[in-house]
């Protein structure tokens, strides 16, 4: 684990599993249907009982880039932020600024909800095919470049699952640091 001040917040790189955590919420990688399916999706869905999904039908779409809430169901989380990031492509059809849209929309619906603590998966780069490294590094800038401006997010973490997924948050991590 790595723990790091941002500003009046901290930032935290874990590995782990993101459906056991007890920050006020959890985001979930979710598709423009809101359908559920693998990975983490299906994982925070499992775990968090057939109430998280009812919710979802009621909201019915969220297209890429935004965000969406839903109670937490079951979860220690109190609330599911459900965002959709891009699926890669190549990496010229907007991709970049697509996955930081799902961040920042994440960030700005946290905060306009008062919550406070937030813990994130790694967006895009299952199913989607998004690149770690170049996917850590806009997760990673984006973050810190939301906690200088909102103080009011106290925690955010990064729940990376796998070893790979940790050390490759870590190494970016640690050079935007060192860059500051
Ligand atoms: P996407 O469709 O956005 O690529 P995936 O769920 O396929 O979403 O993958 C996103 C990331 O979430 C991947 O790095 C995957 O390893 C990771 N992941 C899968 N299950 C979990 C889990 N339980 N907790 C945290 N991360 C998870």
């Amino acid at each position: 684990m790595i723990k790091v001040k941002v500003a009046e917040s901290v930032l935290i790189l874990k590995q782990g599993d993101i459906t056991q955590e007890d920050t006020e919420a959890l985001v979930n990688a979710a598709n423009e249907r809101l359908a559920g399916g693998g990975g983490v999706d299906g994982a925070i869905h499992r775990a968090g009982g057939p109430q998280i999904m009812e919710e979802c039908r009621r909201i019915g779409h969220c297209p890429t880039g935004a965000a969406v809430i839903t109670t937490g169901g079951n979860l220690k989380a109190r609330w599911v932020i459900h965002t959709v990031g891009p699926i890669y492509r190549g990496g010229s059809q907007n991709e970049a600024k697509l996955l930081e849209s799902a961040y920042r929309s994440s960030l700005s619906l946290a905060s306009d909800r008062g919550i406070k603590s937030l813990a994130f998966p790694s967006i895009s780069t299952g199913a989607y095919g998004y690149p770690l490294e170049e996917a850590a590094e806009i997760a990673l800038k984006t973050v810190i470049g939301y906690l200088k401006e909102h103080p009011e997010i106290k925690e955010v973490r990064f729940v990376l699952f796998g070893e790979k997924a940790y050390r490759t948050y870590e190494e970016t991590l640690r050079k935007l640091v060192k860059g500051d």
